[in-house]
């Protein structure tokens, strides 16, 4: 029989490597709550139409990488996003009605089927946060600093923040024109793909990795040179904004994104790439106003932003420690085990970690198995305990051992694992 493996590019997180995810997760849960954001979970599947409508037909992601299904006539697919759900979900419940201001972040699984390399995988987690019902550029300089605070806290250095407008509508469609116009006469130079999107979506080309493609865009225009005035209002406001708040951004005016949606502020943040390879791109986000009314809601802003966890982790300096079990009771014996069952129940009650090792076996092996648990203090259970009613208590760092009551071993564990 062929052994069976983990689907390519969807991996493990084995518990040594768990601690430094719960770090991750738990600053980003922290910096929302600081920011006023409160968490929100939409299903991981989703009705098909839902990401066509919202990304674009013409994206890689809905071209390509959807891991989509029929079930019982019904077209669906996992997400590969979070936006489109929160969007969904903040139609659906009515909340514009609610509250003015919507304020909700998100962590979770998002599946798109890539090639995998390092830091690109088919299952992956993202981190995102959405805020509906503010037309910015406040709030839009005030997510890039919760996120520019949010990385420094774990550790990542050498971000890079490169900051751009897409307009509205209006000088969405100039910039088309514009750059086919420019690109045209240089479309046999381009990759076989941009030649394409160049009749169904030129702006991707800026996003190409294919050096063809980069070095014909290099000199092609900005966007921010088209927009109309209240585009420029709100790109010169946001900048404004960032330099108050001593963001240090670059202005980066060939920057678009993958998918369609967005308007206005865009943004990305940049890790470095000795640790990331390709996949430097930490954080995406950026403002999608028409959305919500797209999706049969009524008209409201909204701006919000992406980041994988994995790249978090790849990017992030700081070392974590597994966490201890810092009691082991290793038994010996069937009556000992008897015994030292509900002492390990009246350690847990008591707020005190333990892991009771019940298996047939020497002391010896338990007291290894106690050190690599990184136990401080190991309760022994013999018949002898158990005739006379007491535990030897062995304190692992100072390979002293003594005899203690029953009663009173929860209040010796207890005051041990507070002197050392
Ligand atoms: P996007 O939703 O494409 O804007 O991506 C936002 C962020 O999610 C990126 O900057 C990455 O950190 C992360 N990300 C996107 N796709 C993948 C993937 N296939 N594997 C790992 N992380 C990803």
């Amino acid at each position: 029989m062929t052994s069976l493996r983990a689907v390519k590019g969807m991996n493990d997180v084995l518990p040594d490597e768990i601690a430094r995810w719960h770090r991750v997760e738990a600053t980003f849960a922290k910096t929302m709550a600081l920011y006023g954001f409160r968490e929100v979970r939409t299903p991981y599947v989703e009705p098909t139409s839902l990401f066509v409508r919202t990304m674009g037909e013409a994206t890689d992601v809905v071209e390509k990488e959807m891991y989509s299904f029929v079930h019982h006539d019904e077209p669906l697919t996992l997400r590969p996003e979070g936006t489109a759900g929160a969007a969904r979900a903040y139609v659906e419940h009515g909340v514009a009605s609610r509250e003015p201001v919507t304020r909700w972040y998100y962590v979770g699984p998002m599946f798109r089927a890539e090639r995998p390399q390092r830091g690109r995988y088919r299952q992956f987690s993202q981190v995102g946060a959405e805020v509906f019902g503010d037309a910015g550029p406040a709030v839009d300089a005030e997510m890039i600093d919760m996120l520019v605070v949010f990385l420094e806290t774990i550790g990542v250095r050498d971000a890079r923040v490169l900051v751009n407008s897409m307009g509205g509508p209006g000088a969405r469609a100039r910039y088309k024109e514009a750059l086919v116009r420019y690109l045209e006469p240089k479309k046999a130079g381009l990759s076989e793909d941009s030649q394409r999107r160049l009749a169904t979506n030129p702006l991707r080309i800026l996003d190409s990795k294919d050096p063809r493609d980069q070095e014909a865009v290099a000199g092609a225009p900005a966007i921010t040179e088209l927009l109309d005035a209240e585009d420029d209002a709100h790109w010169r406001g946001l900048t404004r904004h960032l330099a108050a708040l001593g963001v240090r951004y670059e202005a980066a005016p060939r920057l678009v994104r993958g998918l369609d949606y967005y308007t206005r502020t865009l943004f990305e943040i940049k890790g470095a790439t000795d640790k990331l390879g390709a996949g430097d791109t930490l954080v995406g986000g950026g403002r999608y106003d028409g959305m919500i009314a797209d999706l049969g809601g009524p008209s409201v802003p909204a701006i919000g932003f992406a980041a994988g966890l994995e790249r978090l982790i790849l990017a992030s300096d700081v070392e974590v420690a597994a966490p201890a079990v810092p009691v082991f009771v290793a038994t010996l014996g069937d009556a000992a085990v008897a015994y030292g069952l509900p002492l390990a129940h009246e350690l847990r009650r008591a707020g005190i970690a333990c892991e009771v090792d019940a298996r047939a076996g020497s002391l010896k092996s338990k007291l290894r198995r106690a050190n690599t648990q990184g136990a401080r203090v190991t309760l022994i259970v013999g018949d002898s305990e158990v005739e006379g009613g007491t535990v030897q208590l062995k304190d692992m760092g100072a390979q002293t051992q003594d005899k203690v009551a029953r009663a009173d071993v929860v209040a010796a564990v207890v005051s041990r694992l507070g002197a050392s």
